[in-house]
Order: structure tokens, then C-alpha cells, then sequence
């Protein structure tokens, strides 16, 4: 299908990030403080007919990528009902999922039936203790619902590891070992200043241009290429099958090959991770906007998206959290 969705600076946006809740039931010291209430309402989300809509309407202009993602998108009910719908609509080819794997022991093989193609699962430690400290949550339960999603046909997952200084970034050697011995692949993201997590973000920071150098003390890394069409470079680790990826928004932001853009669960489209601009659809898709008026109002939207984000030079400018858009 042709694409409606070209920016002022050329880019072809067939992406959509769609977070389905901004709840988690994790606590990620990068992502949601302890104890942060300010959720928005339930009767302000999205419903499924709504967010159907809404996709249907991308597909229609060109987006043919959904990952599903949140807050944590497994503690939205029913959500593998709406994964049903979505699959459903023409246009929508790519179907994925961001998850923290906490509840994927009872939830990967419903995803999977109902057209989930890949999942990407948030793990930066494989030590329990660490664990509890980074995430507020239970090691034993994302190792178990990673081994139940493989079970159910997920393969390959990737795994995807904030690496923080002195937090974690001990533990890049380890997470490679795991992921060749598990048949995951790997990414490794930088920390961003995102929410009021933005100066800890900047104190956390570690490079991942630093621990590529450190990387190919011990290992062999070739070039590598992974279809996905996100902003990961791959590189394959010799001798294995493990592809290792690196986001690095920081160190060497991807901005001038951004394909995506956001919806929030209470129907805001946001169109840049690193900046506030947003198109409020919620407002008339509750007043009545017919599909032409969607079309319109979204085109209007992209010719608005941001050159690029400012985390570097505005570290704290963006202060919705990363669970509002999912990252
Ligand atoms: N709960 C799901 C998950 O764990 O994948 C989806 C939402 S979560 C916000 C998406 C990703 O954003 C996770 O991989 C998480 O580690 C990452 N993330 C959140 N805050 C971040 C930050 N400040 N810097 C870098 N990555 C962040």
C-alpha cells in the first residue's frame, strides 16, 4: 500500500507505537517512581472499538508495524482480544509486543493465537537481588514466562537491557552468555532522560560506544543486519548465532531514519519520544470525526513531527514518564 505518512524531512512513518495502558506492574528506577499514582483514568483509554479505528486508519495510509506496548500491555483485560482485532485489519502486516514478561507464563500462548508475531522482553539483570532493587519485582517470574513464551513458539525473543553505570553495565558479558545459551537476541539501550527520572538518567548514563570497545576484547562482533526496521545496530557475536543490537539515543541518536510515531492509551498521538508534541485524537473520535476527518487530522499530525529529540542539550524537557508511550 502506498504511503500517506511522509514528514517535512522526508521520512516515511509505517510505525506505530500503540501503548494500551500506562499502568505496570513493575517499578523500573529509569522508568516509574515507587508509589507514582497520577495514572490516567480507564474511561480516559482508548476502548478496543476506538483504538480499532484508529489503527484501521493508519493501515489505511501506509503503517503496516503495530508493536503493542504500555505500561505493561499484559495488564490491560482482554488484551489478546484486541491483538485478535488488530491482526484482522488490512494493511496491518508486522504485529509485535513489548513486554516486562511477568505475566507471559499465563498470557504468551493466548498473544500467540491471537497474532502476536514477536515479543521484545525488558530484562537488565539476571541476578535476583538486582532484580528487586532495579525493578521492585521477581527475577523467577520473567525466567519462567520467557521459557513458557519460547514453549508457545516465540523464537527469537529479544531481550532488552538498559545498561546503567554501576547498576548493571557489569553484567553486558553475562546477558550475552545468557542470550547464546537461551537462543534470545540482544539489545543493549541507553539510558534517557525521560519523566523525572531525567538528571538520575544523566548520573546512570553509560556508554554504549564504551561497552562495544569493551565487547570486542572478548568477542569477534560482525557487522550484522536484522529486519525490524528499528533503530538497533546488530552485530552477530563470532562463532554463535547471538545478533547483539545497540540503541544508543545518546551517544549516536537514529533520528533521520525515524519511522514511528506514538499513541498513548488515553488517545494522544505523539510524535517524537523526545519531545511534547502530541495531536489529541481521543477528543473528536469521541465527538463523532468520521475516517476521512481521521486521515486528515493524522496527515495534519506527521507534517508536525519534530526533526529530531534534544536529550542531550535538554536533559528533563520531555517529563511525561516512558510508560505513557512505551518507549
Ligand atoms: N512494560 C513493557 C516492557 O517492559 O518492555 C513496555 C513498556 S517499557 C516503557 C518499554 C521499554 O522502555 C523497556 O525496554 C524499558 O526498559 C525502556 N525504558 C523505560 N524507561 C527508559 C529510559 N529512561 N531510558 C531507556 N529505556 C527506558
Amino acid at each position: 500500500m502506498a504511503n500517506s505518512l511522509v514528514d517535512p524531512f522526508g521520512r516515511a512513518i509505517e510505525y506505530v507505537r500503540l501503548s494500551v495502558t500506562d499502568r505496570c506492574d513493575l517499578r523500573c528506577v529509569y522508568c516509574l517512581p515507587k508509589g507514582y499514582k497520577d495514572f490516567a483514568e480507564p474511561d480516559t483509554w482508548l476502548d478496543f472499538d476506538e483504538i480499532e479505528r484508529v489503527i484501521s486508519v493508519f493501515g489505511r495510509l501506509g503503517v503496516n508495524r503495530i508493536r503493542i506496548t504500555g505500561g505493561e500491555p499484559l495488564v490491560r483485560h482482554n488484551i489478546s482480544h484486541l491483538v485478535n482485532r488488530l491482526s484482522a485489519l488490512e494493511g496491518i502486516s508486522d504485529l509485535s509486543l513489548s513486554t516486562n514478561a511477568v505475566q507471559l507464563n499465563k498470557q504468551a500462548a493466548a498473544l500467540k493465537d491471537a497474532g502476536i508475531q514477536r515479543i521484545n522482553v525488558s530484562l537488565d539483570t539476571l541476578k535476583p537481588e538486582r532484580f528487586k532493587a532495579i525493578t521492585s519485582g521477581h527475577l523467577d517470574k520473567v525466567l519462567n514466562g520467557l521459557q513458557v513464551a519460547r514453549r508457545a513458539g516465540f523464537s527469537p525473543i529479544k531481550i532488552n537491557m538498559v545498561v546503567m553505570k554501576d547498576i548493571n553495565d557489569d553484567e553486558i558479558e553475562d546477558m550475552i552468555e545468557f542470550c547464546i545459551a537461551e537462543g534470545h537476541t540482544l539489545r543493549f539501550i541507553e539510558t534517557m532522560p525521560v519523566g523525572n527520572t531525567g538528571s538520575k538518567a544523566t548520573d546512570r548514563y553509560y556508554s554504549l560506544a564504551k561497552a562495544k570497545e569493551r565487547l570486542e576484547q572478548k568477542y569477534t562482533l560482525l557487522p550484522s543486519s536484522l529486519s525490524g526496521g528499528g533503530p538497533a545496530r546488530y552485530y552477530q557475536i563470532g562463532g554463535t548465532d547471538l545478533r547483539v543490537g545497540f540503541i544508543t539515543p545518546m551517544s549516536q541518536h537514529f533520528c533521520e531514519t525515524c519511522n514511528r510515531v506514538r499513541l498513548s492509551a488515553d488517545g494522544m498521538l505523539y510524535l517524537c519520544l523526545g519531545q511534547n508534541d502530541m495531536v489529541d485524537l481521543r477528543t473528536p473520535l469521541r465527538s463523532g470525526i468520521d475516517n476521512d476527518g481521521l486521515e486528515q487530522l493524522i496527515m495534519a499530525a506527521i507534517a508536525r513531527k519534530p526533526e529530531r529529540h534534544e536529550f542531550n542539550t535538554q536533559p528533563g524537557h520531555v517529563v511525561r514518564f516512558m510508560s505513557q508511550t512505551g518507549g
